[in-house]
């Protein structure tokens, strides 16, 4: 049982997320770091590479390219009315919805503005074309529980977290 982040590890983080201009996109809430499960996909890949041997108590800087990250814009915009939503939805610029294409497969969008009875949606994701700062300290980790490798996400920081 190695004690140095790699597949199948569950690792909890704390983390400040910057845009390299100071301002502040996302951040682990308190005492409660970023539980997720190493090696499956869960957080962006440019950060993930960047963890791999690191080890508790580790903290580090991580600059990640849209690449490795939530990719470039590529200016795709959808434009629907606002009727295609139910009455009483909450739409707000940043938010995203479900979208669905020819086959019926279904795929997320975000809102990237709202013109009165049109609801312009984009297909790049909000960080899509950042360049991502992440200030990262290893807070702690585990070996994956069966179901968890299974699952291929973490059930919580002691395994045994519920999920939907
Ligand atoms: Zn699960």
């Amino acid at each position: 049982m190695s004690d140095t982040i790699e597949t199948d590890k569950v690792v909890h983080l704390h983390y400040v997320l910057t845009d390299g201009e100071g301002k502040e996109l996302d951040r682990s809430h308190g005492d409660e770091p970023l539980t997720y499960l190493h090696g499956h996909g869960n957080i962006v890949p440019g950060l993930e590479e960047a963890l791999v041997g690191k080890k508790v108590g580790d903290e580090l800087s991580v600059v990640v390219p849209p690449e490795k990250a939530y990719g470039a814009r590529d200016g795709k915009q959808q434009k629907v009315p606002r009727s295609a939503f139910s009455a009483g939805a909450d739409l707000r610029v940043g938010m995203q919805v479900m979208s669905r294409d020819e086959q019926g497969r279904q795929f997320p969008m975000w809102i990237a503005k709202l013109q009165g009875a049109t609801v312009v949606l984009d297909a790049n994701h909000p960080l899509a074309g950042v360049t991502l700062h992440f200030s990262v300290k290893v807070d702690g980790m585990r070996d994956a529980t069966e179901d968890e490798k299974k699952h291929g996400h973490a059930h919580g920081r002691d395994g045994h977290g519920h999920h939907h």
